[in-house]
């Protein structure tokens, strides 16, 4: 489940891409991830954000810098976009990165894919209403199939 810390880091992360900061793909040799470039209206905001918050904000980056190296990969095949790590998809896990998650994919590797594919965050971060039967029930909306 979503961790106030990942909350807030998501959001955040989300805020500073609206706001035309962007990533540097080229991958930071020190740290192995990709760079984020914040702009200056959101600097004070990010420089003040709590360090698990930017530790998590780190912590997709890398995802994101791993997703784009995968998708960028020659070849026929459409990779998992999974961090490496020696596991089979299991149901209740995300398929990513393997922390327990209600959906297919943990919303912190939703993000980092949408950042690594170019998307707009929130298309890959929405629930997936196929999941909706697995919540309460009543929270159904929209169509109600056949
Ligand atoms: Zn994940």
């Amino acid at each position: 489940m979503a961790t106030p810390v990942s909350r807030l880091s998501e959001a955040l992360l989300i805020r500073v891409m609206e706001e035309h900061g962007f990533i540097e793909w080229e991958k930071v040799h020190t740290l192995g991830r990709p760079a984020l470039r914040v702009p200056r209206t959101l600097l004070p905001e990010f420089q003040a954000a709590p360090h698990d918050v930017k530790d998590r904000i780190r912590e997709i980056l890398y995802r994101a810098g791993h997703f784009r190296q995968l998708a960028n990969q020659p070849g026929a095949e459409i990779p998992w976009m999974a961090l490496p790590m020696p596991r089979w998809p299991t149901w209740g896990l995300c398929v990513s990165c393997g922390e327990p998650s209600p959906r297919w994919r943990c919303s912190a590797c939703a993000l980092a894919l949408a950042l690594a594919l170019e998307l707009e965050p929130m298309d890959l971060m929405e629930e997936d209403p196929r999941l909706a039967d697995a919540g309460d029930g009543s929270a159904a909306h929209g169509d109600a199939g056949g």
